[in-house]
């Protein structure tokens, strides 16, 4: 059994619902403030050690009440953070929503998360990993971090996963290095300028991630599933039933439980089903970390 080390950011979401978005200059009286633990990376290591996986979490937070709650967060679920680096003088990333009917708004200040550079990344792989460990990560750090991060990793021996989320443009070069490419549909639009809303449109865009060096392309199709490229061939998972109240995590609870199966020795494609599976009922909850269901809810979904 490997490791699964995850390189990516870590949020406070601070969220208020509101009748409305105020104007310029204007103060409203908003409800039902919430502030959750999330960040795409903290999400995804939560997810991959819920599936049971021995997990590292690298990346930084303040040294502040919400860096304290999120990396305690991660702990209680399991999750090894001693390469999170609590740092001074900055302050912890958040996302600050504004729950407006159809409308939200979202500003996030990145804070700590923009600090980590690539000799931090790479060392903490020297420290933890080993060849055939996996290597998972996104694009809410610094860009340039995470590319040199996702080349060391591979030249590491990792098997490496980037979830292209949200959406950037990414060096050309990178391409080659990512063993595993998950994009959800609006990811892949940006990318290719291919949607992935019919059959060949599938095909295309995992034909053009192909093209470009990654040597195995899985794209997100919320409640359509998803479907993946190995070998030249598509593959297609169907979603599994689930009355959704809210989607925020279906993509990183995907992404952390595919990685912590591969991190098993499972095969792609019954990974992916447990993905899946985990994806689906991470929509039936509310909230980023609190709706990752754990590896009993999911097995009880498969069977
Ligand atoms: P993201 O959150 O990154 O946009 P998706 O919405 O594509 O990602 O969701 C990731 C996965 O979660 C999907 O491939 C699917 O397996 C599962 N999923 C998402 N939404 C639903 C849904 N409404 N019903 C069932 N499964 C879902």
């Amino acid at each position: 059994m490997s490791k699964v080390i995850v390189f990516g950011s870590l949020n406070m979401d601070l969220s208020v619902g509101c009748p409305r978005v105020p104007e310029a200059g204007e103060t409203i009286i908003g409800s039902g403030f919430l502030a959750s633990p999330g960040g795409k990376g903290a999400n995804q290591a939560m997810a991959s050690a819920r599936m049971g996986a021995l997990t590292h979490m690298v990346g930084a937070v303040g040294k502040d009440v919400f860096g304290t709650r999120l990396v305690q967060s991660l702990v209680e679920a399991g999750v090894l953070c001693e390469r999170v680096r609590a740092l001074k003088d900055v302050p912890t990333g958040t996302a600050t929503i504004l729950r407006a009917k159809g409308d939200n708004r979202i500003v996030v200040d990145p804070g700590a998360n923009a600090t980590t550079h690539a000799d931090v990344v790479c060392s903490a792989i020297d420290d933890v990993a080993e060849p055939g460990d996996i290597f998972l990560t996104q694009l809410e750090c610094d860009l340039d971090t995470t590319m040199d991060a996702i080349a060391y990793a591979r030249e590491s021996g990792l098997y490496t996963i980037l979830n292209a989320a949200p959406a950037a443009a990414l060096p050309s070069d990178v391409y080659q290095s990512i063993d595993l490419l998950c994009v959800n549909e609006t990811e892949c639009q940006a990318l290719t300028d291919i949607s992935p809303d019919t059959e060949t449109g599938c095909m295309r865009a995992l034909m053009a991630f192909s093209a470009r060096g990654v040597a195995t392309t899985v794209i997100t199709l919320g409640a359509r599933g998803s479907v993946a490229l190995i070998a030249d061939d598509m593959y297609r998972i169907d979603p599994f039933e689930a009355d959704a109240v809210d989607t925020t995590a279906a993509g990183d609870t995907y992404l952390g439980a595919l990685a912590a199966q591969l991190s098993q020795g499972m095969d792609i494609i019954d990974a992916m089903k447990w993905a899946s599976a985990a994806g689906a009922l991470a929509t039936t909850r509310a909230g980023a970390q609190r709706s990752i269901p754990t590896f009993e809810e999911v097995r009880r979904l498969l069977a």
